[in-house]
């Protein structure tokens, strides 16, 4: 069984050998989209070496400058942390984080697991453009894992909770769609803009008001007609007036029956 719509996203990884070793990883488990953000030192025959017969997911993996970039497309995107009490979103461990992510994986979505330096892990800015956060319990004394065992250790996670899924037969149960990582991308954009336009917001000293507002959206977890509502409102604010929506409309925007 493979698993087509996994994406493995490295962050700056400093040792080409570790990118190898996360190679081998993925094909062990069936996963074989990598995705490298900016690594130091790339491609390298250290990579090449450890990926020892995976040398087909290191060729096919693609190098991107930003976090952003990696994630386009995705409907997910699970930030991998060792440190799991430097997060303010709630996280998960990597048993749930697999429960979640087979069954938007049958449904054809694709989701990423997003992991940092091998030093200094993800930054708060990456960590905002995860969507959740998962943690693999480790001792708390020594809770950081190589970046490769940390990917092997989810890979099979997920792997496992594919096999479950298919075993009982049973159709995926139904889960909450959330927005779309390029979905919400397109959203913090406009209500930067907003923001800008009210005068609540200046460019020009920031003081971290995006970057917090991302956090709080993320751990909000907001699903597609949610976002169809807040986008609505923004919307509404730069028309300078209250918008007036039949029920009609209503409906199509919030998936909801309206109390009559
Ligand atoms: N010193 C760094 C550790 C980086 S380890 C720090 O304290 O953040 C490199 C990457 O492997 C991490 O960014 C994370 O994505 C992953 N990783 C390591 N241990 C992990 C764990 N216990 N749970 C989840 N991801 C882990």
């Amino acid at each position: 069984m493979l698993l087509p719509n996994l994406r493995v996203v490295l962050v700056e990884t400093s040792h080409p050998g570790n990118i190898g070793a996360a190679a081998r990883a993925m094909k062990n488990m069936g996963a074989s989209e990598l995705v490298l953000v900016a690594p130091e030192r790339y491609p390298d025959p250290a990579a090449s070496a450890r990926a020892a017969g995976a040398d087909d997911v290191l060729t096919a993996a693609r190098v991107v400058a930003t976090l952003p970039e990696a994630l386009a497309g995705c409907a997910c995107a699970f930030g991998a942390s060792a440190r799991p009490r430097h997060i303010v979103a709630e996280v998960m461990d990597a048993r749930t984080a697999a429960s979640r992510i087979a069954p938007m994986l049958t449904a054809g979505e694709t989701c990423a697991l997003v992991f940092g330096r091998e030093r200094t892990g993800l930054t708060n800015a990456e960590m905002a453009y995860c969507t959740q956060f998962v943690h693999i319990p480790t001792h708390p004394g020594f809770s950081s894992l190589n970046v490769a065992a940390a990917v092997q250790v989810l890979c099979y996670e997920v792997r496992v909770a594919l096999l479950a899924l298919q075993e009982s037969g049973e159709a995926p149960a139904p889960f909450d769609r959330l927005a779309a990582h390029d979905d919400m991308e397109q959203f913090y954009a406009h209500l930067e803009q907003v923001l800008i336009e009210i005068g609540f917001h200046d460019p020009q000293r920031p003081r971290h008001l995006m970057r917090r507002l991302r956090r709080l959206f993320a751990r909000a977890a907001v699903e597609q007609n949610e976002l169809a509502i807040l986008r609505g409102v923004l919307s509404a604010v730069q028309g300078g007036k209250q918008m007036r929506r039949t029920d009609a409309q209503l409906t199509q925007i919030s998936g909801e029956v309206p109390n009559s």
